[in-house]
């Protein structure tokens, strides 16, 4: 049977007593919370604090993403502009590629496409070439 402390005397009395044996102080129900209200109070702010974190987190790595992304699709159009400057069809039409590709990469539909134009013109006038 489980024990509790009478908090007048201090002796060691039955949890489920209404009265100290020893004493007779009245012993007040104590509840005790539920598993159910344990769970709740204590695993739900930590349940929100790590989806929050965790919608940070993605949040964060997105943008770090995006970017990175951007730099990328940056570097092909500065080296596509180079080599246009130089004037070889053949180099051309492949950094025309790979700015195609690297939109694709992306995910960039709307630049994909203008890209896979360019790239189709460029191509074919480097086989006129
Ligand atoms: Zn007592």
């Amino acid at each position: 049977m489980a024990a509790a402390r009478c908090k007048k005397c201090n002796n060691i009395i039955i949890r489920k007593a209404t009265a100290c044996r020893y004493c007779g102080e009245r012993i007040e129900k104590i509840s005790f919370p539920s598993a159910g209200r344990v769970l709740l109070f204590v695993l739900m702010p930590i349940a929100v604090f790590l989806l929050i974190s965790r919608i940070e987190w993605v949040r964060q790595t997105n943008d770090e993403i995006r970017k990175i992304d951007n730099q990328v699709v940056q570097y092909v159009l500065h080296q596509y502009e180079m080599v246009k400057e130089q004037g070889d069809p053949y180099k051309i039409c492949h950094q025309a590629s790979i700015v195609r590709a690297t939109y694709f990469e992306v995910n960039d539909v709307t630049n994909y496409r203008k890209w896979k134009k360019i790239e189709k013109s460029d191509c074919k006038r480097s086989q006129l070439h």
